[in-house]
């Protein structure tokens, strides 16, 4: 499966579900890139699969709502700085010839960043009970081996947030939960830690902007990496209604049932009707209706308004 474009100046390297990874044309093979390009497409993908067809405009979004959280998280929200992995303005200058670098055909869509070496760990917070975390809790009233409470219910806050990682499985396998101590194994105790940490703070940061624009950060994930100078750096697409769940904070307080309380702006839609209309989860998943799409597209949308007016 490839979705590369031909870029000036740039090489296809590898397609992720949605992001498409470029290295400088002229980088020597096997070498490392200082610089890549990180294209989001209008690819859309839910239980692991890429569906058809994808959302128009959704490249974009998650772009610029990555941007713009980037921004924020660095010390756009006047607190302590989160590296990112954006080749920062001052270095690329002002010049036309600097900013030349993202391709015409991408703009808006791509991301210049640094090439860091990633950490194999989907780092997911969870400060509401549901998804994946919620399947666990009700078979073991765990999560990630984190013990809860007893008699939560489908949505329902945690009494504070917790972090729930996940191995990152190589392409075409299932990403998997995985306990704190499998998490240490995987990348030391050292960096551990450090990915709880960072992962909890950027969480309770986000989830306080999101509550001022009256809407509720259920879950997310993050992936870091580390920089040339062993720094670990937040990288990828962030807080996104791709890589998280947001809600309606008013239709959560007032809804009685999961559907309700759970209003979402994000790829649960998606999710939700994928669960209903593909029970075999075997061979090809059916193609999306168009009003699937107009509505994921339209709650996207609304999201970014919401978040950034
Ligand atoms: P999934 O659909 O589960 O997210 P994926 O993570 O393989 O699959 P994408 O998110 O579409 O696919 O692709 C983005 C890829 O780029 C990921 O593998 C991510 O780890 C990688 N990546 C993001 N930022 C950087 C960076 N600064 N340096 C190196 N790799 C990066
Ligand atoms: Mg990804």
């Amino acid at each position: 499966m490839t979705h590369a474009q031909t870029l000036p100046g740039w090489r296809h390297v590898y397609s992720g579900k949605v992001r498409d990874l470029y290295v400088p044309a002229d980088l020597p093979d096997g070498a490392t890139a200082e610089r890549m390009l990180v294209v989001a497409s209008d690819r859309v993908s839910a239980f692991d699969h890429v569906l058809d067809p994808g959302v128009p405009g959704k490249g974009e979004l998650l772009t610029t709502l990555s941007l713009w959280w980037f921004d924020r998280l660095d010390g756009g929200d006047g607190r302590r700085r989160i590296p990112n992995h954006l080749v920062p303005d001052r270095v690329l200058g002002d010049d036309d010839e600097a900013h030349s670098l993202i391709p015409d055909a991408v703009i808006g869509r791509a991301m210049l960043v640094r090439g860091l070496d990633m950490q194999p760990v989907e780092c997911v917070v969870r400060g509401y009970l549901t998804g994946s975390g919620w399947a666990e809790y009700r078979e073991t009233g765990t999560v990630c081996g984190i013990p809860l409470v007893e008699g939560l219910r489908n949505g329902d806050r945690l009494p504070e947030p917790i972090f729930t990682p996940a191995y990152k499985a190589p392409m075409g396998e299932h990403d998997e939960n995985i306990s704190f101590a499998q998490t240490v194994e995987l990348v030391g105790a050292d960096r551990a830690e450090e990915l709880r940490r960072l992962s909890l703070e950027i969480y309770a940061r986000a989830a306080e902007t999101a509550e001022e624009h009256g809407l509720i950060l259920a879950d997310t994930k993050f992936e870091f990496g580390l920089d040339e100078n062993g720094v670990m750096t937040l990288a990828d697409e962030v807080l996104t209604p791709d890589s998280s769940r947001y809600w309606d904070a008013a239709a959560w307080a007032e809804g009685t049932t999961p559907g309700e309380r759970m209003a979402s702006f994000d790829k649960q839609i998606v999710r939700d009707w994928l669960a209903e209309n593909w029970t075999s989860r075997e061979g090809t998943p059916p193609q999306l209706p168009a009003e699937i799409v107009e509505r994921t597209a339209a709650r996207y949308a609304e999201l970014l308004e919401r978040l950034t007016s």
